[in-house]
C-alpha cells in the first residue's frame, strides 16, 4: 500500500531529518485509522533505508525486514504488550548500540494506555528513558487520546496533529486494500475521514442495515441485531441509524422519532461501558421497530 494524506507531515521530518534536528519521543495524535502508526513505521524505514526511498516502496534488505516485522532495531507495542517486562526489555536492548542501522526505533500504539491504574510500573520505566534519552533512539508514541497521555509524558515529546483524511485519501486507501468489494462510496462517506473505520464499515456489513429498515424488513433487522458480535460493532450500527433517525424526523417531525434518537444516544453513551451486549441488543431492536413499524 501506498501512503495517503498527511502530506504536511510527510514534509516537516523530511526537513527535520535533513537537517539533523530529530527529537527523541514524537506523540502522534489523532483519529483512529488515520494512518499514525504507518506514518511512524515510515520514518523508521527511512531512516535505516540502504536506498534512502522516503514514503515509497522499497525493497532494500532493512525495508523488506520492517515490512515483514523483523527488524532487530524497531520496537512495536500495542495495548497487548505494554506491559512493565516488554518495557524493561525495551529499555535494556535501546541501551546498546544498533544491530543494523543507526536507529533504534521504538513505536507505541495505543500509548494513552500508559495512564491506566496497572501500566504505571511500565509508564515510570519508560518516562525515566524519555528524561534521559540517548542519542540514537527515538520514540513514537500513537494515540487517538491525547489529553489522557501523562502529563510527564506529554511535556518531553513533541506533539504532532494529524488530521482526518480527505474522502479521496480513504476512497483509494480501501480501494487499494478490498478492491472488490461494493458500497465503497457510503462507507468513505460514513468514515470520518478514517480508512480504518471505513473498512470496519465494509467488513461489517453494517452499511445494508438503513436498506432493511427503509424496506420495512424488521424481522431480518431484528435478526441482523441479534447476529451484530461484539460493542464495537454494534456502536457503529446504531450510529449508522441514528443518522437515518434524525434525517426522518427531521422529514416528518414526529415526536417518537426524537425520542427514539435520544434513547439511541444513550446506547452509544452506554457502550463506552462494561455492559451486558444481548440485553442492549434486543432492547435497541424492539424499540427500532415499535417505533419505525409504526411511523415509516
Ligand atoms: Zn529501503
Amino acid at each position: 500500500m501506498n501512503f495517503y494524506g498527511h502530506d504536511k507531515q510527510i514534509e516537516l521530518f523530511l526537513r527535520t531529518i535533513k537537517s539533523n534536528r530529530l527529537h527523541h519521543a514524537y506523540i502522534f495524535s489523532g483519529l483512529k485509522g488515520i494512518g499514525k502508526k504507518y506514518f511512524a513505521t515510515n520514518i523508521a524505514k527511512y531512516l535505516s533505508c540502504e536506498e534512502k526511498v522516503y514514503f515509497s516502496k522499497c525493497v532494500c534488505r532493512s525495508c523488506k525486514m520492517i515490512d515483514e516485522g523483523m527488524h532487530p532495531d524497531i520496537y512495536q507495542y500495542n495495548r497487548e504488550s505494554l506491559l512493565a517486562d516488554n518495557i524493561r526489555e525495551l529499555i535494556l536492548n535501546i541501551s546498546m548500540t544498533a544491530s543494523v542501522g543507526t536507529y533504534k526505533i521504538v513505536i507505541i500504539d495505543d500509548a494513552d494506555m500508559l495512564s491506566a491504574t496497572n501500566q504505571v510500573v511500565a509508564a515510570n520505566i519508560l518516562l525515566k528513558t524519555l528524561e534521559e534519552p540517548t542519542d540514537s533512539t527515538i520514540f513514537f508514541l500513537i494515540t487517538d487520546r491525547y489529553d489522557e497521555i501523562l502529563a510527564t509524558i506529554r511535556s518531553r515529546a513533541v506533539n504532532i496533529m494529524f488530521k482526518p483524511l480527505e474522502s479521496h485519501d480513504v476512497k483509494d486507501a480501501v480501494k487499494s486494500l478490498r478492491p472488490d468489494i461494493p458500497f465503497i462510496d457510503t462507507a468513505v462517506s460514513l468514515s470520518y475521514g478514517s480508512i480504518g473505520k471505513a473498512l470496519d464499515i465494509l467488513d461489517s456489513n453494517i452499511i445494508n442495515v438503513n436498506q432493511l429498515l427503509i424496506d420495512k424488513e424488521f424481522v431480518k433487522f431484528v435478526e441482523y441485531i441479534r447476529s451484530v458480535p461484539d460493542t464495537k460493532t454494534l456502536f457503529m450500527v446504531v450510529s449508522n441509524i441514528y443518522s437515518y433517525v434524525l434525517v426522518l424526523y427531521k422529514e416528518t417531525g414526529y415526536y417518537e422519532l426524537s425520542e427514539l434518537s435520544s434513547y439511541m444516544l444513550e446506547i452509544l453513551k452506554r457502550l463506552n461501558y462494561n455492559v451486558n451486549l444481548d440485553l442492549i441488543k434486543s432492547n435497541f431492536a424492539s424499540k427500532i421497530v415499535e417505533v419505525l413499524s409504526e411511523k415509516i
